[in-house]
């Protein structure tokens, strides 16, 4: 079963951390052990795993992308969000974790952050917990 988490954006960039989202989905299904694979459906948007203690790290990784891909350049794809797909590509789509006595194991200062790329917009993120 896949459970479907919806995430509102409210800006063209940004990061929003969804770990306790994910968390919850773990605990709603009651899984002591086993894997959980979160996938994002979307081509201008994408998931990674940073550190969600300071959130300067995250500002400087979106800061970072936006300097290294600008929203403006030669780009050829008509629609005019081909900076939105170029970061999709970077970031990825999907991560995995293994979950341990019911728990996802994140590192310390690990969190789950869904990457908007070009919002604002209401976005789906795909949650597939699978018992070892
Ligand atoms: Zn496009």
């Amino acid at each position: 079963m896949i459970r479907i988490l919806t995430v509102k954006t409210k800006k063209r960039i940004e990061t929003v951390d969804i770990t306790k989202e994910v968390r919850g989905v773990i605990y709603d299904l009651g899984v002591r052990e086993g894997i959980c694979t979160i996938f994002v459906p979307h081509t201008t948007a994408g998931i990674t795993i940073n550190e969600g203690a300071d959130p300067d790290v995250m500002r400087d990784f979106i800061d970072k992308l936006d300097e290294l891909i600008p929203l403006e350049s030669d780009y050829l794809h008509a629609e005019g969000n081909s900076a939105a797909h170029i970061k999709t590509g970077i970031v990825g789509s999907s991560v995995h974790i293994m979950i341990d006595k019911g728990e996802p194991l994140l590192g310390t200062w690990q969190s789950i952050f869904f990457c908007e790329f070009d919002g604002p917009r209401e976005r789906k993120v795909q949650v597939k917990v699978i018992e070892e």
